[in-house]
């Protein structure tokens, strides 16, 4: 028996570099690394899932960008552009015609409504 060992080629290093990022489990607050683009991460020590920040590349200069799950926008700390994350929906407000109390003033009456926004 021959106990050569081949090596592994090492010439064809993959193009997709593999990014590792780091947050701090929710449940132990123990540092935890993953690999870039996960969504979720679960603490070796609690099994506990932590959410993954987000990525996106800023929509004025490019720089990638980390975000919170669930934000709705996000500002560059480079340009201040402000990137938003493709709403569903959009939050209107409605101005209706001012009427007036019982004492005579005129109120305004805004109504805050949701809506979907159909391209
Ligand atoms: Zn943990
Ligand atoms: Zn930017």
């Amino acid at each position: 028996m021959s106990g050569t060992l081949i090596p592994y080629p090492t010439q064809q290093q993959q193009q997709h570099q593999h990014q590792q990022c780091q947050l701090y489990c929710g449940g132990c607050g123990t540092l935890l690394v993953y690999p870039y683009g996960s969504n979720h991460v679960r603490c070796a020590l609690c099994s506990f899932v932590t959410n993954a920040p987000a990525h996106l590349n800023c929509g004025s200069c490019g720089l990638l960008l980390m975000y919170p799950a669930g934000a709705h926008a996000v500002k560059c700390s480079s340009c201040q552009f402000i990137t938003c994350l493709a709403p569903q929906t959009q939050t209107v407000i409605v101005e209706n015609p001012m009427t007036l109390d019982d004492s005579g003033q005129l109120v305004s009456s805004v109504a805050v409504g949701i809506t979907t926004k159909h391209a």
